[in-house]
């Protein structure tokens, strides 16, 4: 199947590109390894001048590679511009830490001197996801790369624009031809790239079915992996919380990108002493955003990003309305060209609903109401998924000791979840494993050797 750009704003499509042939695919395999000999020789202080390079580039360039984006997968414009400077901050980043972050530790024992050495793997090959199409990737390769390993995208066949521009961001920059490249192939072909021997390790962002898939038959190859998958995040509001700022930061935890983030708030938790209020103000920022055209920079919530993603809300939404959840606002397709969804909120929602169990990656808040605080962590850890979680109160003693509590790879308390460079980033349980960015995210694709020495 070729890749296919398709505006999901207007329906056309943009442009198609073929799939790589096999012996494309076996150059560009050969090329990584090859090249990767030569970059893990090239010093820390050599990587961090073409990291900054490529920060300035992504910078220089963020208008193109942003309308990319927002014309590939609906993106609003501001925000696709946005996310291009987070990966520069990114790339900024690890050229300034990695230095540090890879230097070796001495540690004392009964040898004259030993240390840990920490040493790239080689070619590494990340799969991942159109919603973030810059982030996602370059949250892998900045530290990936600085590390002196080499990479290897296969990206959603939504954004093979976005994918190519990405590959041309390092080669700009000066990189050596190969240190990353860019496979258009299928997901059906993935398999075979990490049963080759060029391919060390793989980062996976996306959806739970691709993590085990992919993670199942890299582990038969017992090659690590990294999985960063779905949430079903909280938005805990307890009784003691500023409502109005929690419902204006509510807004933007749940419709930032149309919904479609795996750190998006889903399900919002309150205490029933505050409900009514935080619903009722929930619903009058809902009611206020703009939703349009993507290129427009007064819009902010654009259309989902393909036909399938739609008409799985059409269907969460339809399905938990009729087991009994209540439309505070929305609730359906807009009736324009493209995949726009109305910002919406659901009341009465309970355990048995889709919108309660299962991932809702689009503009709909699914309400669930509890008694007190013990209920409500009860209904935080209700879920498959463990990626983050936002807690709203004025008690900061009380939100540490809730925080310890709730099963996730992050708490925020009184702010939205996001992802940060000097943070850690990733989740538990059905949210998949392993961590990125930080100096936690640096060290997943290297060899950490123990080196042991007697005079
Ligand atoms: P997806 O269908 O899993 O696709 C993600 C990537 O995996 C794409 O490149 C896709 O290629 C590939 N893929 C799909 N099935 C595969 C398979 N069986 N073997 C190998 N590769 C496969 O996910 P999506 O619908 O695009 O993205 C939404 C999901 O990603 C949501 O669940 C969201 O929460 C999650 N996500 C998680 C994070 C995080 O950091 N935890 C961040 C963003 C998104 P094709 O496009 O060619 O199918």
């Amino acid at each position: 199947m070729p890749y296919i750009s398709k505006n999901p704003a207007t329906m056309e499509v943009l442009k198609e590109f073929p799939e790589l042939i096999e012996t494309e695919l076996q150059q560009k395999l050969n090329l990584s390894a090859s090249v990767f000999e030569r970059w893990k020789m090239v010093s820390v202080a050599e990587r961090t001048v073409l990291m900054k390079k490529l920060a300035e580039y992504l910078r220089q360039n963020k208008k193109e590679l942003g309308t990319l984006a927002t014309v590939e997968m609906g993106k609003p414009i501001t925000a696709a511009m946005a996310e291009v400077e987070k990966c520069a901050l990114t790339c900024d980043f690890y050229a300034e830490n990695a230095e540090r972050f890879l230097t070796s530790e001495s540690v004392s024992t009964d040898a004259t001197e030993s240390y840990v050495a920490f040493e790239p793997l080689g070619t590494i090959l990340a799969v991942m996801p159109w919603n973030f199409p810059y982030w996602q990737v370059f949250r892998f390769a900045a530290p990936t790369i600085m590390a002196g390993n080499v990479g290897l995208l296969k990206h959603a066949s939504n954004v093979p624009q976005c994918a190519l521009a990405i590959e041309r961001a390092f080669v700009e920059a000066g990189f050596p031809n190969g240190v990353f490249q860019t496979l258009l192939i299928n997901s059906s072909t993935v398999a075979s790239v990490i049963k080759s021997s060029v391919v060390k390790a793989v980062t996976l962002t996306g959806s739970e079915n691709a993590g085990r898939s992919v993670a199942s038959i890299a582990g038969q190859q017992i090659k690590k992996t990294v999985l960063e998958l779905g949430g079903s995040d909280p938005f805990i509001v307890l009784a003691d919380a500023d409502i109005q700022l929690a419902a204006k930061t509510a807004k933007i935890a749940r419709l930032q990108n149309a919904g479609q983030s795996c750190i998006a708030a889903k399900r919002f938790i309150l205490v029933e002493s505050v409900a009514q209020e935080f619903i009722q103000a929930m619903t009058a920022e809902f009611k206020q955003t703009i939703v349009g055209d993507p290129m427009d920079e007064k819009t902010e919530v654009g259309p989902m990003a393909n036909e399938q993603g739609l008409q799985e809300i059409v269907r969460q939404v339809e399905e938990s309305v009729k087991l009994g959840a209540k439309i505070e606002t929305g609730g359906h397709q807009i009736d324009r060209p493209g995949y726009f969804y109305e910002p919406t909120i659901l009341s009465n929602v309970n355990s048995i609903m889709p919108v309660y169990q299962e991932e809702v990656f689009g503009p709909v808040a699914a309400v669930i109401i509890v008694k007190d605080d013990q209920e409500a962590i009860k209904a935080v850890n209700d879920t498959p998924f463990g990626l983050g979680a936002s807690l709203w109160t004025k008690d900061l003693v009380k939100a540490k000791q809730l925080a310890t509590l709730i099963e996730s790879g992050s708490v925020f308390i009184n702010g939205l979840v996001k992802s940060d460079p000097r943070l850690p980033f990733g989740g538990l349980k059905n949210s998949g494993y392993g961590r990125e960015l930080s100096s936690f995210g640096i060290r997943e694709f290297i060899n950490i050797k123990t080196v042991w020495i007697k005079k």
